[in-house]
């Protein structure tokens, strides 16, 4: 009898991937998922956090995706190896901060790593030529196999009838005529195989799997990068820029103002390591400080955390001031006027 093949299959959580594993899985190969934790991943964080995101289903998509599929689930943590992905792109960023080609080429490489000590035979991606302007090209397509390692282990069910045949199509463990030829960036032919596997609630990401393609999220990570003077960041850096109004009002300081009670909370979690304000007159938002902070700095943050707060519009709010390792105190203050915040101070 021949071999079962085993097979790996990057799974983000969205559709691709989904439909990717199962075209695989359709052919008899043994599939298991594996999805790469970078800490600038879409999934759950905001959803469960903003109210205004929560009709989303709060699901992590790659378990869900996992479970559709009825497959076992790796979840690697990858944040301190990927940093150098994000930092030095040999190959560039994208239209915002997303290295994509890079992030490709060092995924696949990790899930070939993967293979070789779980002796697995091929690594399967939802990529179909022309999706993503970056990685999912028909010239970037070979670059990301040959620079992976994977060569000709690497298949992409979805397109594998545009390029040249992988080893699992010569070695007979999958046909190539029940393989797909998807070009292009239209949904229709993934939403018909869908339907075709009945697959109906899945994940329809808007942009990208990551907060690097988000133009607002590169602004917040760019001005991190420069005010520090150099290009690093722990997971805290990178869980803070998706939460909150981000204001740098002087080059010294910056304000990370809560937008509504699920990012207050989540705020909350880091009072200890910032001087962080409170409205205590009036309903308001908890308020971060980050950088250093002189006396006129707190003033002049207080009076923005008025602004933010249900006393906009009072004479006076009071605000609760909470200097790190020094006693707490309050501050009487007039709320700052819209017109006297210029638009550059928002991030
Ligand atoms: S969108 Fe983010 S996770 Fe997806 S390939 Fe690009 S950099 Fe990587």
């Amino acid at each position: 009898m021949p071999k079962q093949a085993k097979a790996v299959a990057l799974i983000s959580g969205g559709l691709d991937s989904l439909l990717a594993a199962r075209v695989v899985m359709e052919q008899g190969v043994h599939v298991e998922g594996i999805n790469f934790f970078t800490g600038f991943c879409v999934e759950g964080h905001t959803h469960a956090i903003r109210k205004k995101d929560r009709k989303r289903p709060k699901r992590n998509n790659a378990l869900w995706s996992a479970e559709q599929l009825g497959i076992k689930l790796h979840i690697v943590d990858i944040i301190e190896e990927y940093k150098d992905v994000v930092i030095n792109p040999k190959h560039g960023y994208g239209s915002n901060l997303n290295p994509c080609l890079d992030c490709k080429i060092f995924m696949v490489n990790k899930a070939r790593e993967w293979i070789d000590v779980n002796d697995f035979d091929f690594i399967i991606t939802g990529e179909v030529i022309g999706q993503r302007p970056m990685s999912q090209r028909k010239d970037t397509m070979p670059v990301i196999a040959r620079d992976s390692g994977a060569g000709e282990r690497l298949v992409r069910p979805l397109c594998a009838k545009n390029l040249p045949p992988t080893l699992p199509e010569i070695e007979g463990w999958l046909d190539r005529d029940h393989l797909y030829a998807f070009n292009g960036r239209s949904r229709k032919p993934q939403m018909a195989l869908a339907k075709q596997f009945g697959f109906e609630d899945y994940a329809q990401p808007a942009g990208g799997c990551c907060f690097l393609t988000d133009k607002q999220y590169s602004v917040k990570l760019s001005d991190l990068w420069s005010t520090r003077g150099k290009r690093e960041y722990d997971l805290d850096d990178i869980m803070l820029l998706k939460v909150g109004r981000h204001l740098r009002p002087r080059p010294n300081f910056k304000i990370i103002v809560g937008r509504e009670e699920g990012e207050n909370r989540f705020l909350e979690g880091y009072r200890k390591r910032f001087v962080h304000m409170i409205p205590t007159s009036h309903t308001g938002p908890l308020v971060l400080l980050d950088g250093e902070i002189s006396a006129a700095d707190i003033e002049l943050a207080a009076r923005l955390t008025a602004r933010f707060s249900q006393g906009r519009d009072a004479e006076r709010v009071t605000i609760e001031v909470n200097p790190k390792g020094n006693d707490t105190h309050s501050l009487d203050v007039v709320p700052l006027p819209t017109d006297e915040i210029p638009a550059g101070w928002y991030l």
